[in-house]
């Protein structure tokens, strides 16, 4: 196996086609009117993904995903605003810290990390507290790979009159949103997971409504998703810098996937991947943490083998030799690694990453499963 190009089993950066990574052989300049066409023709694509042309802006932004979901919460949340924070797990975790570092009042709620947040619990909770404008919600949280029921807590937050604000990093472009169905203030994903473009931008589909209301909100310059979208409306560019290679994988990522069949066909290949990796992973006797039911096909976590021969470090070194790269475990509370299923990568490849793995186990004479 090549130890050169390994298959990335992780959830951003992930594996990308040798296209998407051709696209890049080119240097843009940002006034260039091919560029900006570029810019225009990638945010009508993600528009078009959610259905949101008539309701929604698409405001790309430089940076990695946790800047975008940050510029979000900075530009649409006014500064007397609240946000009500539902967490299962570290991305959640870290919205909560977003809105203490940027100084917007919030409260949280937390479940377990095999526990999604119910429309119930949100119901509940808007009505225990009148003065929350905002909720923030992970949609799938990659922490686990745990998928939280989105379209039911959408309608209680709605029918609230509050505000809904999703980071759905780990699965915008594999589990559909209809923003015609699904009401949100603002939904933000990334470059570099289930479109398989590279990483480096994030992009925030914000309500026309509530974007054309929060001038002056931003406490930051380079963070102002107003004034971002205010400027690149004007003049076709973007504000500062662009990240012009991340836009040109992108937009040839973008090209892939609707060749490929779009979102029905991107989330097909996932699950396949998915059930693949279940299944192969049963074999070995590696169980995983969440039951089906909530599990995304975005991230798989497994409870690491018992045996003392096992350690992490030292098996994800073995696999990576064998040409894959796993993710470490985020719980506190169990020992984990993590398995993604997202990314230029198909069922063949999930079978032999699974027999790598049980390779690797056998050379640390690992038993104990
Ligand atoms: C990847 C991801 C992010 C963004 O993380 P970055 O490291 O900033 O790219 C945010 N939320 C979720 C749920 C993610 O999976």
């Amino acid at each position: 196996m090549s130890t050169a190009a390994p298959i990335l089993l992780t959830p951003g950066p992930l594996t990308t086609s040798a296209r998407t990574r051709q696209a890049m052989m080119v240097d843009w300049g940002s006034w260039d009117e091919r560029f900006n066409q570029l810019t225009a023709s990638v945010c009508e694509q993600l528009l078009g993904i959610i259905n949101g042309a008539d309701s929604h802006h698409c405001v790309p932004l430089q940076g990695s995903g946790t800047f975008a979901v940050e510029a979000a919460i900075g530009t649409l949340v006014p500064r007397d605003g609240k946000v009500l924070v539902l967490i299962n797990g570290a991305y959640g975790k870290r919205l909560a810290k977003i809105c203490e570092v940027l100084g917007r009042s919030f409260s949280t709620f937390e479940t377990a990390e095999d526990q999604p947040t119910t429309a119930a619990d949100v119901e509940r909770l808007l009505r225990a507290d009148a003065s929350v404008t905002h909720v923030a919600l992970i949609h799938c949280e990659t922490s686990t790979g745990i998928l939280n029921p989105l379209p039911e807590i959408a309608q209680v937050v709605a029918r609230h009159g509050k505000h809904l604000i999703v980071d759905a990093m780990s699965s915008f472009g594999a589990l559909a949103v209809d923003a015609q169905q699904v009401p949100f203030d603002a939904l933000i994903a990334a470059s570099g997971k289930c479109l398989e473009g590279v990483p480096g931008m994030g992009f925030v589909f914000a309500s026309k409504e509530a974007l054309d209301n929060a001038a002056g909100n931003s406490h930051s310059l380079a963070m102002d998703l107003f004034d971002q979208h205010r400027y690149m409306a004007r003049t076709g560019q973007w504000r500062f810098t662009p990240p012009t290679h991340v836009v040109a994988a992108l937009h040839e990522a973008l090209l892939q996937y609707h060749e490929e069949g779009g979102l029905p066909a991107r989330h097909q290949r996932y699950a396949d991947n998915c059930q693949v990796l279940l299944e192969q992973m049963a074999r070995v006797g590696l169980r995983s943490f969440l039951p089906p039911a909530i599990q995304a096909p975005i991230i798989v976590t497994f409870h690491a083998p018992k045996d003392p021969r096992y350690q992490f470090k030292a098996f994800y070194e073995r696999v990576k030799a064998k040409g894959f790269i796993l993710y470490p475990g985020k719980l506190t509370e169990v020992e984990t690694f993590r398995v993604g299923c997202i990314g230029h990568v198909h069922p063949a490849d999930m079978r032999a990453a699974v027999a790598a793995i049980a390779e690797a186990l056998r050379e640390m004479e690992v038993t104990e499963i």
